[in-house]
């Protein structure tokens, strides 16, 4: 039996990448899980599929984030999804993972894409949590990704580790709002983790990006999803509003 068993979870961002790892090692635990996604709809299908063919639940769930109303169509089809499957909306388990970069030199960033940064990655996992409250049971888990840039410097990316600076304080406020509840809030950092965009393919950048991590490799999705996915169980119960560096060992210096 999985750790997970009888458990619901959403997953935002999860028809690929960090998202995607993160869905099926749930699944694997035995929750039935909400992929969710913006417009990578066959994307999205394809982590279903993979987690049906290894015995799990999973369907996909549609929503933009960062426009006005996005947490409740996230929602809608959340709750109709939970509904078929299972007679109910009870959600265990939110991942807020979706996320943008930025790699925009500071004199650069333009307001509209200050606020398109902070819109996705900030605004739309703190509305995402307030509605979720309404479906996550005592005992549930909140698990926010952040990022290794809220304490390593690259200047390229100050407007996009000001919005995982913002998420951070999800864990912080929200944990002691939901103690008496016994439901974790925790955020998540990874380091640079292979989500299989295009800079991976460069053997020279990876291997500048590998000299980053104390061991000598990018990170792999499952790295960071493993941690993820632990901080969802029961053995994570007395873990609340923590910062975990799920680095591999880059905020070492
Ligand atoms: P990817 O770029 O591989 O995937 C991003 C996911 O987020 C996709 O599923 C995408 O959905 C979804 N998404 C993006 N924008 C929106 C939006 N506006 N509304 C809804 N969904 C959206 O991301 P990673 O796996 O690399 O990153 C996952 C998280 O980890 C992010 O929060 C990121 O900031 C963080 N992180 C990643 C690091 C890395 O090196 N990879 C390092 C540190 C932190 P779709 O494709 O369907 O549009």
């Amino acid at each position: 039996m999985g750790r997970l068993t009888d458990k619901t979870a959403l997953v935002t961002g999860s028809s690929r990448g960090i998202g995607r790892a993160t869905a099926v090692r749930l699944a694997r635990e035995g929750a039935l899980v909400a992929v969710h996604y913006a417009t990578g709809a066959e994307q999205a299908e394809e982590t279903v599929e993979t987690i049906e063919k290894e015995g799990g639940r999973a369907f996909a769930v549609q929503a933009e984030l960062g426009m006005p109303g996005d947490a409740h169509q996230l929602f809608l089809g959340l709750e109709r999804g939970l509904k078929e499957r299972t007679g109910e909306t009870r959600l265990d388990i939110l991942v807020n993972n979706a996320g943008v970069m930025g790699g925009i030199a500071p004199e650069e960033v333009t307001p509209e894409q200050f606020d398109r940064l902070m819109a996705v990655n900030a605004r739309a996992p703190f509305f995402v949590l307030q509605r979720a409250l309404k479906n996550i049971p005592d005992g549930g888990r909140v698990i926010n990704v952040s990022s290794g840039l809220t304490r390593f410097a690259n200047p390229q990316e100050v407007a996009y580790a000001m919005t995982k600076g913002a998420v951070e304080q999800l864990a912080l406020h929200y944990a002691k709002h939901l103690g008496p509840r016994r439901i974790t809030v925790n955020s998540v950092a990874p380091g640079i983790t292979d989500n299989g965009s295009a800079v991976f393919d460069i053997p020279e950048a990876v291997r500048q990006m590998a000299g980053l991590s104390a061991f000598n490799r990018v990170g792999e999705t499952g790295d960071v999803a493993d941690v993820i996915t632990f901080l969802a169980t029961d053995e994570a119960r007395w873990i609340t509003g923590a910062f975990i560096d799920a680095t591999g060992g880059t905020l070492l210096g």
